[in-house]
């Protein structure tokens, strides 16, 4: 096993659990943490979750559960290669999306704007209501019950209003701190997975063209090596090694940046690192053209009418399905239904935790059992 950097997350510098608990026998602490997440319930309803496109409209499409495996490969790649706990990174790799609502973004700003007057909906708070309170399979504790650094880096950003309330998980936003690096490789990894695999899926789904594609410098670099290569190669396999190939160059930039970084500013403890400015980051020209990546799928495959067109069927299913729980809380089923005299804030909470819960295929027919007249059934 590779020796870990001093400044590197460990058992021992751990804050450790909420609850104390006994030691694990035959892993480390962060492998359970991981173990916990990947026997989640809410892990397991990542499957048919979106990414971008809804689950049911093709096999070959992410989902959250597919997009969350390949940023924890991302992330254990360039954690073992810094010398970090590989552990960790992939820990709050897979449990960085496990709050996410269903239908991708466009679900989680339909539940946002359900929520205005309780406080909003943010799906980083989520993940950390689900490890921490949602999930109850456990004796002792409600959540997960993971280690503090587990949860620090599921918890990316947060407003100062909600940071005050979360104690010593919010401080850090209250005081301009970074989280260990291990939780800035899961993020910068969540973006490299999710803007290759949207190229690569945007692809598939011939909602964007390879020629379009050749108007951003990052894609039209490894396009050309590709076709220069490999002149006959068929399409789908242009796309693959072009994907590929922006992936490798995207993680090798970061690693060598990040070694940069981490030389100049020296930590000598997690502590440094945490008062430090962040260290893992692209080179300022692999940033540019990261970001015109970005704002090329943006431009072209998010605000595509066609998945505009899936984004306004979705908001409408939450919103109506917010609005008719709110109205009538008896259509709950009984596990969500309100304790008597409940507050309206936290009956609005508990309404947004059970649709953030729900899977694509779950709100959809959710929303038939509740509002499709055809679905009455014609006898009792
Ligand atoms: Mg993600």
């Amino acid at each position: 096993m590779v020796e870990l950097a001093p400044y590197a997350v460990t058992e021992t510098n751990s804050r450790g659990r909420k609850i104390a608990e006994a030691a694990p026998h035959s892993r480390s602490e962060f492998q359970r943490d991981r173990d916990r997440i990947v026997h989640s319930g809410a892990f397991r309803r990542l499957e048919y979750k979106t990414q971008v496109f809804v689950n049911h409209e093709g096999d070959l499409f992410r989902t959250r559960l597919t997009h969350s495996i390949e940023v924890a490969q991302i992330a254990r790649s360039i954690a073992r290669r810094l010398h970090l706990n590989e552990d960790l990174a992939e820990a709050i790799s897979l449990a960085h999306d496990l709050g996410h609502t269903p239908f991708g973004h466009a679900g989680q700003d339909a539940l946002n704007a359900c929520m205005k007057a309780y406080g909003g909906f943010e799906h980083n708070l989520q993940s950390l209501r689900v490890v921490d309170l949602l999930e109850e399979r456990y004796a002792a504790f409600d959540g997960l019950n993971l280690c503090f650094e587990t949860r620090e880096g599921i918890l990316k950003h947060c407003s100062a209003d909600n940071a005050a309330q979360l104690g010593e998980l919010g401080e850090r936003f209250l005081h301009n701190h970074r989280p260990s690096l291990e939780a800035q490789i899961a993020n910068l990894a969540d973006e490299i997975a999710y803007n290759n695999h949207d190229v690569d899926d945007g692809l598939r789904s011939g909602l964007i063209t390879l020629d379009q594609l050749a108007t951003v410098p990052l894609a039209a670099t490894h396009l050309k090596e590709v076709r220069d290569a490999y002149p006959d190669l068929p399409e789908r396999r242009v796309v693959h090694e072009t994907v590929r190939s922006m992936i490798n160059t995207l993680v090798s930039d970061l690693i060598q940046q990040s070694e940069r970084n981490i030389a100049a500013q020296n930590p000598a403890t997690i502590e440094d690192v945490r008062s430090a400015a962040a260290m893992i980051a692209f080179s300022p020209e692999m940033n540019e053209r990261q970001r015109a990546l970005k704002s090329f799928l943006h431009t072209h495959l998010y605000r595509h009418y066609r998945v505009l067109r899936m984004s306004v069927k979705a908001q409408r299913i939450i919103s109506d399905l917010f609005g008719i729980f709110m109205a009538d809380s008896r259509l709950l089923p009984p596990q969500f239904q309100p304790p008597a005299g409940q507050a309206e804030q936290d009956r609005a909470r508990a309404v947004a935790d059970y649709i953030a819960g729900m899977t694509d295929r779950y709100a959809i027919r959710e929303h038939r059992r509740i509002f499709a007249v055809e679905e009455m059934p014609v006898s009792f």
